[in-house]
């Protein structure tokens, strides 16, 4: 299939590289140039413009964030250069908000938005192992699913709105932002009263939690593996915002998304912007000042 694909960042680099090694005809834009030579160097065809990457009629998008994909969807004319039953798949982390937005700006012109958010980080994304949650109008799902085969090693569909999909993306990285802030803070106990956050982190993660999300983060934080970042604290409170956002529009509560929101406004503002968020570990050993213990 002829596909556009438009943000080649950690994670859409190794996306677009698995829809070329799955077959299909990729065009590629991002705003840097590195990544486009990397990607033409495997078989993509480079567009000079997020528009012309979106003129054979299905395009994709992984961009950073709601500005990223206004400026580059919206405001580059992607929208535009989409022919009538054009499709728009978006891979990103967008609010809710933008959500709804795009889906009835796309259907005004009689376009196609679907939300096709993704669980996974860029190891998974290069291997075409994600996990594809995705919402809107079904016949284009249906035409999609070749590409969502390559990317992903499952789709999870959620029905016709692409705000469902967008939602529980939002949801699920708010779990992943209270798995991590429990371990940082679990393990900053267990280290002041001497027992190292690896030696816990192997009983807890080998045992009840037992799962891929707190035995990948256990592993960062017990080795304290934060670069290069795999989902920088940038993009987690990003995503934490989004989640309280999202829950003020449905007057949904939720204590736990504060939490996490400070822990994350707090590492970066100490400069942490880059590092991987399970590095909201150091906040909490910071907040018991168990460095400083260590040291005495
Ligand atoms: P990233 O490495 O920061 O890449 C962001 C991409 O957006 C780059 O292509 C960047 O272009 C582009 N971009 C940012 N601002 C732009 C602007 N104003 N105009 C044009 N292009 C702009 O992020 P990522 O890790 O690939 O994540 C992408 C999305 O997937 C995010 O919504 C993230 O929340 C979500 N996600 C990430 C992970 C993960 O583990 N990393 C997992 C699941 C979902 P340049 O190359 O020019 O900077």
């Amino acid at each position: 299939m002829h596909v556009g694909f438009i943000g080649l960042g950690s994670m859409g680099q190794g996306m677009a590289a698995n829809l070329l090694a799955a077959g299909h005809d990729v065009t590629v834009w991002n705003r840097s140039p590195e990544p486009v030579k990397a990607l033409q160097a495997q078989g993509a065809r480079a567009a000079e413009t997020p528009a012309e990457a979106a003129s054979e009629g299905v395009v994709l998008s992984m961009l950073a964030d709601d500005a990223a994909v206004r400026a580059v969807i919206l405001d580059g004319g992607v929208l535009d250069a989409l022919p009538k039953n054009g499709i728009h798949a978006n891979h990103a982390t967008i609010s809710v908000r933008l959500a709804r937005e795009l889906t009835e700006r796309h259907a005004k012109r009689k376009l196609h938005y679907i939300a096709a958010p993704v669980f996974g980080r860029p190891d998974m994304a290069a291997a075409g192992k994600l996990n594809v949650v995705c919402a809107g109008h079904a016949a284009s799902l249906e035409r999609l699913q070749p590409l969502f085969d390559a990317v992903g090693q499952r789709t999870w569909p959620l029905g016709d709105d692409p705000v469902r999909a967008s939602v529980a993306k939002i949801a699920g990285n708010f779990m992943l932002a209270s798995a991590i802030e429990s371990m940082a803070e679990a393990s900053a106990l267990t280290r002041a009263h001497g027992v190292s956050a690896s030696d816990f982190l192997e009983i807890m993660t080998q045992t009840l939690f037992a799962a891929p999300a707190y035995q990948g983060y256990g592993k960062l934080i017990a080795e304290s593996r934060y670069e290069p970042a795999g989902f920088p604290v940038r993009l987690g409170f990003k995503d934490v915002g989004l989640a309280l956002q999202a829950g003020d529009d449905a007057r949904v509560p939720l204590p736990f998304a504060g939490v996490a929101r400070e822990a994350l406004l707090e590492a970066l503002a100490g400069g942490d912007g880059e590092r991987d968020w399970a590095s909201l570990a150091t906040i909490a050993a910071r907040r018991a000042h168990l460095d400083e213990r260590d040291a005495d």
